[in-house]
């Protein structure tokens, strides 16, 4: 027998017997590992599976790429004994300016500020994308109750009886519970016919980090542009850069990709008629990644012995970059459920423990979904009446203390 408790990558050394577990999960993105993590810490016997080998943590150098992470998923990935592994300390955001406007002109002058008095604790914390997959390995690989397969292509079959994953490589895990926390083009969730809706934006994601003469302040800028919204996010400084920011900034498609491929002095002009100089001057760092943006979410998340879990269930707007916060929303829920069953010696798998997960998530995931979507069809345009419509909004959040707190806390997830 394959006994769990082992991590192997490579598969060398491991037996071709079964692996018996409780939770057989495929997908060791943010989402699959730290649903791993948390189980495995209170004792439950865990399985992750990738077809990737897990991202390389060999990189140096900030990649530009970050992650808004809201105070409920900090306290997931403290309970998950994550959050101590990330290699440097997440940046606290403690203020968020949010204005509209033209490119290359002023902001209009109302404009909504969250401040410090809206919260007594940071709104979220910029983590770099690198610096969680460092943690997350970290945490994975101490864990005894985790076996992990990867990189493994795997086939699935599930019934009633309990689930089998076969790797190419013959080696073979059964577990009574599959968690498919494969990513939006999840194969275990098409495998199980649960079919999707998805909506496409025309619109890109440009991500990159930027160097700024001054101090950010902890200080987050999200401008809303007739192509796309346009962010800043503080991020933790370097020694060579001791002021940096990461950005995510939406385009129309063609028009994100012809500004992604600017030589850096055009860059960095496009980025300053977006941004103003309450920077001061800015200097793009780094690679640019353009991502497509599109959202979807999964008719149902579960079928016999299966859950969907993160973007495999639902994916939104990077608009309120809240997309992982939501599948972190799905951890939270799910690792409540199994850990109550496991202490109390129940199947991970019943019927009743997969209705209740789905009641707890979907209709809050909906209404996120609605929700980012309603913003960017409210920012991203010019037209005057609608430009009225959200100048008023804004206007009227910032007027009233006790609604900015109600948007603060349930951004934050608390
Ligand atoms: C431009 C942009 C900016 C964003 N900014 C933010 C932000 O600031 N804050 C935020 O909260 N969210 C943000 N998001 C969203 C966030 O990136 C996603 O929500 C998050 O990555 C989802 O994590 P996941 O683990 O569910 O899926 P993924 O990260 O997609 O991981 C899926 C994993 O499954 C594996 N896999 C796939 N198929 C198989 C298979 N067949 N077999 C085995 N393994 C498989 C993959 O190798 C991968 O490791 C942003 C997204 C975009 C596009």
């Amino acid at each position: 027998m394959m006994t769990s408790g082992k991590t192997d990558e490579s598969g060398a050394g491991v037996s071709t017997g079964a692996a018996e577990v409780d939770i057989c999960i495929i997908g060791a993105g943010p989402v699959g590992a730290t649903l791993a993590c948390r189980l495995a810490r209170e004792g439950v016997r865990v399985a992750v599976v990738d077809r990737a080998p897990l991202p390389p943590m060999e990189h140096p150098d900030f990649d530009g790429r970050a992650y808004a992470i809201a105070a409920g998923s900090k306290k997931l990935l403290d309970d998950a004994g994550v959050w101590g592994h990330l290699p440097q300390v997440p940046c606290p955001i403690e203020d968020i300016l949010v204005t509209d406007g033209r490119v290359g002109e002023a902001p209009s002058p109302l404009s909504l500020e969250f401040t410090r008095e809206d919260s007594d604790q940071p709104f979220g914390w910029m983590a770099e994308a690198r610096a969680l997959r460092v943690a997350l390995n970290a945490t994975l690989h101490a864990s005894p109750n985790v076996t992990l397969l990867a990189p493994a292509e795997v086939t699935v079959v599930r019934n009633e009886a309990g689930v089998t994953v076969t790797a190419k490589d013959r080696r073979v895990v059964r577990a009574r519970l599959l968690v498919a926390a494969d990513g939006r083009a999840s194969r275990t969730r098409s495998q199980a016919g649960i079919p999707v809706t998805k909506l496409p934006y025309g619109q890109s994601g440009i991500v990159c980090a930027i160097a700024h003469e001054y101090p950010h302040d902890n200080g987050a800028l999200e401008h809303f542009l007739p192509g796309g919204p346009f962010a800043q996010l503080p991020m933790t400084g370097t020694a060579e850069f001791p002021h940096l920011s990461a950005v995510v900034w939406s385009e129309k498609d063609a028009m994100a990709h012809r500004l992604a491929g600017l030589p850096h002095e055009a860059f960095a002009r496009e980025l300053r008629r977006r941004m103003g100089d309450r920077l001061g001057e800015v200097t793009p760092v780094g690679r640019r990644w353009v991502y497509p943006l599109s959202a979807q979410y999964a008719q149902r998340y579960t079928a016999t012995r299966l859950v969907l879990a993160g973007d495999a269930a639902h994916g939104i707007h990077p608009i309120a970059g809240q997309g992982l916060n939501l599948g972190f929303r799905d951890v939270i829920a799910l690792s409540e459920l199994l850990i109550e069953a496991h202490q109390r010696g129940e199947d991970p798998g019943s019927p009743a423990l997969l209705a209740r997960y789905q009641a707890r998530c979907r209709p809050t995931n909906m209404l996120m979904f609605v929700a980012t979507d309603a913003l960017d069809r409210l920012f991203s345009n010019d037209n005057p009446v609608l430009r009225m419509a959200r100048d008023v909004g804004i206007a009227t959040v910032q007027r009233f203390p006790r609604l900015r707190k109600a948007f603060v806390k349930h951004a934050m997830g608390i």
